[in-house]
């Protein structure tokens, strides 16, 4: 079995992710975790991503990125540290959407991802999932909401973890991920044509839950 789950930032792919991943006695891959660690590695070298990038590569070539899937939540390394924890900073994000935009860096990541998908049943979320990566996933969900209500729940997630932030800083931060990711020229975030649209703008986390359950076990 495998899931693939895409859409933007925010739109809630992990939270629901980790949960179906549960429900349904599967692997939860985070593949956004890989490309932040890309991220991270390239920000504690000091470099700029955008007009270094073949820099870029050579650190991520250089680094070891191992996603270790767990029952109580996956862990993500770099180099042998465990780095989960210093991933989800708006500086990293950025980071992670410069960095996964050079071909090199996807190239070695979707190699990666494939390979944790070969053996297991896994839902796996991420951009390029349903496109690129398991082209033939037999259930493939395009996740999405506003701009407006991703930014909120992302404020929320980020305030409630004590990071102090502005909404608007939130709410621009994810408007310029949302343009890098889907114009990028290798592997751009789209939807699969073959995908299910689901728009949780209107819809509160558990209805956003049963929601996907039920599409998920009536394709099952
Ligand atoms: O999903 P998450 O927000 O953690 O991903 C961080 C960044 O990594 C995204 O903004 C995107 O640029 C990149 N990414 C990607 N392809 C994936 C997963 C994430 O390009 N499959």
């Amino acid at each position: 079995m495998k899931i693939a789950i895409d859409g933007p930032g925010g739109a809630g792919k992990s939270t629901l992710s980790k949960k179906l991943a549960k429900y349904f006695n599967l692997v939860y891959i985070d593949t956004g975790a890989m490309y932040r660690a890309a991220g991270l590695a390239c920000v504690r070298k000091g470099i700029n991503i955008k007009e270094q990038p073949t820099e870029a590569v050579k650190i991520v070539n250089a680094s070891d990125i191992d996603l270790l899937p767990g029952d109580t939540g996956q862990k993500i390394m770099l180099n042998g540290e465990d780095v989960t924890g210093l991933i989800r900073t708006p500086e990293i994000s950025m980071a992670a959407s410069d960095v996964s935009a050079i071909p090199e860096v996807r190239i070695r990541l979707v190699e990666m991802q494939r390979k944790l998908a070969e053996t297991k049943s896994v839902i796996m979320d991420g951009r390029d999932i349903g496109t690129y990566v398991l082209p033939d996933a037999p259930i493939k969900i395009f996740l999405t909401a506003s701009p407006e209500e991703r930014a909120k729940r992302r404020y929320l997630e980020l305030t409630e973890r004590g990071d102090a932030c502005k909404y608007e800083d939130v709410l621009a931060e994810l408007l310029i991920r949302d343009k890098n990711d889907s114009t990028r020229a290798f592997s751009p975030l789209k939807q699969a044509e073959d995908s299910i649209l689901v728009d949780t703008s209107e819809m509160n986390f558990e209805e956003s839950l049963d929601y996907l359950i039920k599409i998920i076990q009536e394709r099952l």
